[in-house]
């Protein structure tokens, strides 16, 4: 992007936060700065009703709620709407699937073709531009533009050519962090899960449940995390979306996942985590079943997955749901890395699509859209020299 543009759009950011008036402005710099737990300790007394709120700054966030920038991490959890709630989180009717396969219908609409089971093994380059890419078939399938979702580190590490990356670019994309430390698990329960507190069936159990009292409680998951691996006292949110989606299980039987926070991307001392992930997987449904006595009983089958995993399932580098940790350095204008926030990498004809690039991870279509004007953008004829506008 020419520096001109980059200044007319920095001006005009600049004007919206002289907007705002000066209690706006504070707020805004609280959010920035300050720990989820210092801002919700400013406004809040009860300890359930911190551990609500602070469980959205710790998700996906390998940190404790007192970890300063982890304020941004809970604002990042209600930017989106759901059916014209805003800050409100959906299911979608069918599973996740459901969401692909409504964008492979729009995309088979506009004549678009999907090819599933075909891994890249590489951006094809030519006098230093992206052209296309190479399957690991060995197929070519040229371009005008290739647009990837990948981690960034995955796209930059295995698929570009080295020698064609800018070294500071290369090597800061070698450093950019990763890990959320999450382990994820779906189960296939018997029946539904009856807590102590309250035990009969409700719309308690149609939203997200979440099994830290506190704040002190999350802080300490994480201090132990980073000196065990994981914590005793892990945190954890179950969800069951065959409460409101009876397309997911057989009448009367159910299906949860267990969304835990704060297990070591990497273990302490390089042990692996296939040596430990059943015992971290007994230890996650043990706690639920402290809150909801015989729900180790209920469960008829589990999956379990430990960042390891997640890396190599789903190139989730360190287990990362969110393709880079959510940290302000690596955020905005920096995300990736300074200077390419605007989708464009630094290889022309390359563009980055996904969760590693502004605004960040979760099922929001945000930096897909933002990445498709600035190829649209690039495609079209210039004219003036100039560019138009990101969203
Ligand atoms: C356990 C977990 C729970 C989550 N929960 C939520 C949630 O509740 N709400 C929410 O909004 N978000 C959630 N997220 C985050 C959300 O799923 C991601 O932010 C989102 O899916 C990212 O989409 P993406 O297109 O950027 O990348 P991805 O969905 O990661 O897609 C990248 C794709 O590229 C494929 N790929 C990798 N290498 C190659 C190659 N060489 N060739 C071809 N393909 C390749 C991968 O297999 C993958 O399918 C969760 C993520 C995880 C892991």
């Amino acid at each position: 992007m020419p520096p001109c543009r980059r200044l007319l759009e920095a001006a005009a950011l600049g004007r919206r936060v002289a907007g705002l008036d000066q209690a706006g402005r504070r707020d805004l710099l609280d959010l920035f700065a300050k720990s989820a737990g210092d801002w919700l300790d400013g406004w809040f007394e009860s300890d359930p009703i911190k551990a609500l709120f602070g469980f959205d700054s710790v998700v996906g966030n390998y940190a404790s709620p007192y970890t300063p920038g982890s304020a941004y991490v809970l604002l990042h959890h209600v930017f989106g709407e759901v059916n014209g709630k805003r800050g409100a989180w959906g299911h979608a009717l069918g599973g996740m699937g459901a969401i692909t396969q409504a964008m492979a219908r729009a995309c088979a609409e506009q004549g678009v073709e999907i090819r599933l089971e075909t891994p890249v093994a590489q951006v094809l380059t030519e006098k230093g531009r992206a052209v296309g890419a190479v399957t690991e078939r060995g197929e070519v399938v040229r371009a005008r533009a290739v647009v990837s979702n990948l981690h960034p580190r995955l796209l930059f590490e295995r698929l570009v050519d080295p020698a064609i990356v800018p070294t500071d670019f290369g090597e800061r994309i070698r450093r950019y962090a990763s890990g959320s430390g999450t382990f994820r698990m779906n189960l296939a329960l018997s029946e539904l899960p009856r807590f102590a507190c309250l035990p009969e069936p409700g719309d308690h159990l149609t939203a997200g449940i979440i099994i830290a009292p506190s704040l002190g409680y999350m802080d300490r998951a994480h201090a132990q995390a980073r000196l065990s691996g994981w914590s005793s006292e892990p945190i954890v949110e179950m969800l069951i979306p065959s409460t409101l989606d009876d397309s997911l299980a057989p009448p009367g039987r159910h299906v949860a996942s267990l969304f835990c926070q704060h297990v070591a991307p990497q273990l302490p001392d390089g042990e692996s985590w296939n040596a430990h992930r059943d015992t971290v997987a007994d230890l996650m449904i043990e706690t639920v079943d402290r809150y909801a006595p015989g729900f180790r009983a209920s469960v008829l089958g589990r999956l379990a997955l430990a960042p390891s995993d997640l890396e190599e399932r789903f190139g989730l580098i360190g287990g990362d749901i969110f393709h880079g940790r959510l940290t302000l350095d690596q955020l905005f204008s920096a995300r990736p890395v300074l200077g390419h926030a605007d989708y464009r990498m630094p290889v022309p004809g390359l563009y980055l699509c996904g969760s590693g690039a502004h605004p960040g991870g979760g099922v929001t279509g945000a930096p897909g859209h933002n990445a498709a004007r600035s190829v649209l953008t690039d495609l079209q004829p210039r004219r003036f020299g100039l560019r138009s506008r990101q969203a």
